[in-house]
């Protein structure tokens, strides 16, 4: 088996592609047009895996989906046009009115917020510490479907209970939705805790240029959805380990229309050649940031699973090629946040993450605003806590850039 960037960079090729072209074009179409007619009625009727209509299907897409299926070591993976829609139409597609699931409560806003309107619709859920599993076994009910953590939780960098909760999960029947956004798969693959989907903004690290938004969904193949009541009968056909990624594709993708497009596809797949060298650069880059903060008078704490303080931090040493690029801090009393950032140069105020540029935000003003002053005491972010998402670019300006503006406090 090749290793993890010749398998990128060799995948499209793999695949066959005229003129012998490196790169798979970006197939800028909508329909596909047959000679024959019964050729198309195959298509429609699942004798062929030819292409039909582009809500579902295009030949640029597949190969963005046959990279990240094989970074996750899947059986399949379908691409949406955002994160957010990876993770909206999975639940969308796989849970029904009456049913319930488990959340991590140490979630991306966004994700949090589209949980509550899942309330909304009949679907009830359950927000429990997932640095437990005893927290997430408390929770589960006689309607509970599915189990969703994330792996490093931004911004305060919790790591789950990763193992317990792929062990409890298994033992309880559960289907286990990891969201691997944080880590990405060359950090870590959530197949090896036992995860059955897998969850990838391909917006962050995996894309990592920040120049086009996707998301993804793959599954693992280790889930019987055979025992899984929401499987509908014309989806419950040749393997069983592909049910559920059949039904998020044909009635998540097709219901919905959260289709990523060719041109976004192609700006991914470019981004996803370099992953491995990015998040190198980017992890030794944060980690040289955090001890340098993380002796500084002027700070009070940081946040980061590499810290030997941190209550994760074996649990993170354990499961992850490094512990992430992203970490947060509190700067000591006095310290007015909003000029101490106003004063960074080189470092951009910026709501993105896993960009090859550094970006901070201060949390409790901005992605955390909505939630109000209480949600997040719960959460543990305090009013001054500041995340940063470490890029690719020379350590020394880093440095000098936090060290300039702490030094005019
Ligand atoms: C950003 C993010 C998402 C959503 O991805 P988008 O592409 O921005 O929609 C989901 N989960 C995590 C952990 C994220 O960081």
């Amino acid at each position: 088996m090749p290793g993890f960037t010749t398998s990128i960079v060799h995948s499209d090729r793999r695949g066959g592609i005229e003129h012998g072209s490196l790169q798979k074009p970006i197939h800028a179409t909508v329909a596909y047009g047959y000679e024959d007619v019964q050729d198309l009625a195959d298509v429609f009727q699942g004798r062929s895996a030819a292409y039909s209509y582009g809500r579902q299907v295009n030949p640029t897409i597949t190969a963005l989906e046959t990279k990240i299926n094989g970074m996750e070591r899947g059986v399949a993976t379908v691409c949406f046009g955002t994160g957010m829609a990876a993770i909206g139409t999975l639940l969308f597609a796989l849970l029904r009115k009456g049913d319930h699931f488990v959340s991590s409560s140490f979630l991306f806003g966004n994700t949090n917020s589209l949980f509550q309107t899942f309330g909304l619709h009949g679907v009830d859920v359950t927000f429990v510490d997932a640095t437990s599993a005893r927290a997430v076994a408390e929770a589960i009910r006689p309607e509970t479907r599915l189990v969703f953590v994330e792996t490093i939780a931004n911004p305060r960098t919790q790591v789950a209970d990763l193992e317990g909760i792929g062990t409890l999960c298994r033992e309880r029947g559960l289907a286990y939705v990891v969201d691997n956004t944080m880590t990405s798969p060359y950090l870590f693959q959530p197949v090896e805790v036992g995860a059955s989907l897998i969850v990838n903004s391909l917006t962050k690290y995996i894309g990592g240029h920040g120049n086009a938004l996707g998301g993804a969904v793959t599954e693992t193949g280790r889930f019987d959805w055979t025992t899984y009541p929401n499987i509908q009968d014309t989806y419950k056909k040749g393997d069983p380990a592909k049910w559920a990624i059949t039904q998020v594709r044909k009635k998540g993708l097709r219901d919905f229309g959260p289709t990523l497009g060719p041109e976004a596809a192609h700006h991914l797949g470019i981004g996803a050649e370099t992953l491995a060298l990015r998040q190198e650069r980017q992890c030794t880059n944060a980690r040289a940031l955090v001890d340098f903060l993380n002796g500084h008078d002027k700070v009070a704490r940081v946040y980061y699973p590499g810290l030997p303080d941190h209550p994760e931090h074996a649990r993170a040493m354990a499961l992850f090629r490094h512990p992430g690029a992203l970490f947060s801090f509190e700067l000591a009393d006095g310290i007015d946040a909003f000029a101490f950032m106003n004063r960074l140069d080189v470092v951009i105020k910026s709501s993105n993450l896993g960009d090859n540029r550094t970006l901070a935000i201060p949390v409790a003003e901005t992605i955390y605003y909505e939630m109000g002053p209480e949600r997040r005491a719960s959460m543990g972010i305090a009013d001054s806590l500041i995340r940063i998402s470490t890029g690719i670019e020379d350590i020394e300006d880093l440095l000098a850039d936090f060290g300039q503006a702490l030094a005019a406090e």
